[in-house]
């Protein structure tokens, strides 16, 4: 256990702020450095009683209001507030081990033996934000945050939901932005998704999730329920120590649904999942309706 620790990324919290959301929770955004790359990796915490080790640590020498100035607060904050370890209003208190300054985990936490809602979701600059339809990324990622989201935190009831989005830099499937704009013109070419990676002498998928282990570990999150098609995910949140994935939670396309209202809809995002289901191992089983080449003809290819 001890080797398998140390081959996992070092990871930081170095801040973390409240994000009130256009529907829904308030939500907990967790910024991270670490020892692997330069790139703000980040946590999407649904819930208050999901912490990070490093961001609650107390640093020597460091005030309240630095500490609250980091986001190292229990509570809420507001105006006038001076202690970050005490919400007077609520009656929240945290505590320290004195002679190591780590947050000590309160029994009457539910946050460290609870079975946790969880994806691992990678950056998407074309389907998050640029309303692609050739993926499906910005679809997951909102239905992940509406999944969480009405998860219930212990016994708290209408709270604000009870798990983790880890949002990690790795664009492309880990290419980049650039190499994956390239990728795109290569599959409007004639390539699929794994070929236009190949030809451009990348991997498939040249993604790695070891950073995403190491924000959960940080975060006191031991049971995973995940929320993926992916089977590498799952195998890969199995490796980590102190992780262990209880259940698989699938994320069925809302374009299968039979509502032709819901989902993505295009010949671009039906071959991508296609390519997902035939030649990546994605656990996905309904029937896909494939459209003929002119598009004027539907043909039904079950996919099993
Ligand atoms: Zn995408």
């Amino acid at each position: 256990m001890t080797s398998a620790m140390s081959d996992l990324p070092k990871v930081q919290c170095i801040a973390r702020a409240r994000i009130p959301t256009v529907q829904g929770p308030d939500i907990f955004l967790h910024l991270y450095q670490n020892d692997r790359d330069n790139k703000e990796h980040l946590a999407i915490v649904f819930g208050e009683n999901i912490r990070s080790r490093s961001l609650f640590r107390r640093n020597a020498g460091e005030t309240q209001e630095e500490r609250m100035i980091r986001g190292a607060y229990v509570g809420k904050l507001y105006p006038g507030r001076v202690k970050a370890d005490v919400d007077e209003k609520q009656g929240l208190s945290l505590s320290f081990d004195e002679k190591t300054g780590e947050l000590v985990v309160e029994p009457n936490t539910t946050w460290c033996d609870k079975d946790t809602l969880v994806r691992i979701h990678s950056e998407c600059y074309t389907g998050e934000t640029a309303w692609s339809a050739r993926c499906d990324c910005g679809e997951q990622f909102d239905r992940a945050g509406k999944l969480i989201s009405v998860e219930r935190e212990g016994d708290i009831v209408g709270g604000n939901g009870h798990g983790v989005i880890v949002y990690l830099r790795q664009e492309g499937r880990g290419i980049g932005l650039g190499e994956k704009l390239k990728a795109y013109n290569l599959q409007d070419l004639g390539a699929d998704t794994v070929q236009a990676n190949l030809l451009l002498k990348h991997p498939a998928d040249g993604r790695d999730f070891s950073i995403g282990r190491a924000i959960l570990i940080d975060l006191g999150i031991s049971n995973v329920r995940l929320l993926t098609n992916n089977p590498d995910k799952v195998a890969q949140v199995e490796q980590a120590p102190y992780l262990h994935c209880v259940e698989r939670v699938p994320m069925v396309p809302l374009s299968w649904s039979g509502n032709h209202k819901d989902g993505i809809h295009s010949k671009e995002i039906e071959g991508y999942l296609r390519t997902k289901i035939e030649r990546m191992g994605h656990l996905l089983q309904k029937p896909l309706t494939l459209h003929t080449n002119n598009d004027t003809n539907h043909q039904s290819t079950p996919i099993a």
